[in-house]
């Protein structure tokens, strides 16, 4: 598996590169007109010296992929969908279109890091691309590590690649640990915000819609990761992502509720000693971390600051399990394995895809999901292929699934 070994590697590789003088490192940004490619760009902006662009995508928002082509002159963009038969656009710089041009960009040659903002499973095979041609890539798009880890783990052995998470939680950890091994931590606790849900419970909550779900208390993000947070779908999918990332066994992984989302991970020790990283909720402070590390590059903004005096109390809750089951059903395939995970991912995809196109409500998830995955065994995807195979057997059950539901809105 990768982890620490490839972390202290990480490490030195990365130490190497930032002292390397003269040009500004060429950052490929995939997801570039998402709400994490936008704290990346910001991220860049504030560090041009460091930093510049190099490919920008997007999936179908030409328009606004063409405004940041416009600003920022990288050296091509790509659209990861076909060419719109409305697509018009002001920039005439050179555009590239469908999933392949996705993967490409992944592995450019004069890239010194890729930012994998992608939202769902559609960031594997760039995933994959970017770690196999010894990239280090800034990982945000979990999906890819809950649906495809080994292979992400084996093809960032092959190639040389390295990963430095850009999820809040993960890039918390991976700062707590500073290169400690694996052996010497008892465990790891993922905070979770709660999501915009969490003080609803019995029929409140099973009734409750998409555009409640989407009013987050902390954090401003893209829809898919909002309706995650409320249904705690999202902290199962960062368990599995711990799990790979970090090499521990699911006992050393755990997650609470933290409604402030100030403290984003804590790491116990062997010794008894717990180390936690905070910060006002920002996804450019782990932006900057994967871009950056190990340099701490100068970037306090006064209201991201920690005060102790006015940020806390820190309050800590346990996860309602009852009341949120795709967190249990998600960490129960992450356990088993085998097919279940690229499942759980799938089915979670569907799920939150039909919650936001109002077909569903939040108590109609569970029989989604659950419904899903159980149909799913034990055999391991051996290939992206495989992935992709299980991925659409579990999406056309989920639908299935969903279809039946929806009726009885
Ligand atoms: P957004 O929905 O805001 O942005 C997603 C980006 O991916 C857009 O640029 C979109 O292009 C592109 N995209 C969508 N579908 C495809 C596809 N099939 N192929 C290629 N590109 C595609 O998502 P977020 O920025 O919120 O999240 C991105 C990832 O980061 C997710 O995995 C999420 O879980 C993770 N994450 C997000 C956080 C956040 O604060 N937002 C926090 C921690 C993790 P287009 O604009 O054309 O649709």
């Amino acid at each position: 598996m990768l982890l620490f070994h490839d972390v202290v590697v990480a490490l030195s590789r990365a130490r190497a590169a930032l002292t390397h003088s003269g040009e500004p490192n060429g950052v490929v940004v995939l997801g570039a007109t998402g709400s994490v490619g936008a704290s990346t760009l910001n991220v860049i902006r504030r560090h041009a010296d460091r930093f510049r662009p190099l490919v920008l995508t997007a999936n179908r928002n030409w328009r606004a992929l063409d405004k940041l082509a416009d600003h920022w002159s990288p050296e091509y963009v790509v659209l990861a969908s076909r060419q719109p038969p409305d697509f018009a656009p002001r920039w005439h710089g050179e555009w590239r279109f469908g999933p392949h041009a996705l993967v490409e960009a992944a592995a450019h040659d004069s890239a010194d890091v890729i930012v994998n903002a992608v939202v769902g499973v559609a960031g594997l095979e760039a995933t994959i691309s970017a770690v196999e041609s010894g990239k280090r890539l800034a990982l945000a798009n979990k999906e890819s590590l809950v649906a495809g880890g080994s292979l992400v783990v084996e093809a960032a052995r092959r190639g040389g690649g390295e990963i430095l998470p850009v999820d809040s939680e993960h890039s918390a950890i991976h700062q707590c640990l500073a290169g400690t091994p694996a052996s010497n931590v008892a465990r790891i606790t993922l905070t979770a915000s709660g999501g915009a849900l969490r003080d609803r419970s019995g029929q409140d909550l099973l009734e409750a819609t998409a555009i409640e779900a989407l009013a987050h208390p902390t954090w401003d993000m893209g829809q898919k990761v909002t309706v995650d947070s409320a249904t705690l779908a999202n902290k199962a999918l960062e368990v599995i992502e711990a799990h790979w990332l970090f090499e521990l066994e699911y006992d050393r992984i755990t997650a609470v509720v933290h409604p402030t989302s100030i403290v984003h991970s804590i790491v116990e020790f062997r010794d008894g000693s717990a180390i936690a990283q905070m910060s006002r909720p920002s996804m450019e402070i782990p932006v900057l971390w994967a871009l950056s590390c190990p340099a701490r590059l100068d970037d306090r903004r006064d209201a991201l600051g920690f005060d102790p005096l006015t940020d806390g109390p820190l309050e800590f809750l346990p996860i309602r399990r009852d009341d949120f089951p795709l967190f249990g059903i998600g960490v129960a395939a992450g356990r088993t394995g085998g097919e279940l995970p690229a499942a759980f991912n799938a089915a979670n995809e569907v799920a939150a895809a039909r919650f936001l196109a109002g077909d569903l409500r939040f108590g109609d998830l569970r029989a989604v999901v659950e419904g899903t995955v159980e149909r799913f065994g034990s055999r391991a995807p051996a290939s992206v292929a495989d992935v992709r195979e299980i991925d659409s057997r579990a999406r056309r059950a989920a639908r299935g699934i969903a279809d039946s539901r929806a009726k009885n809105i």
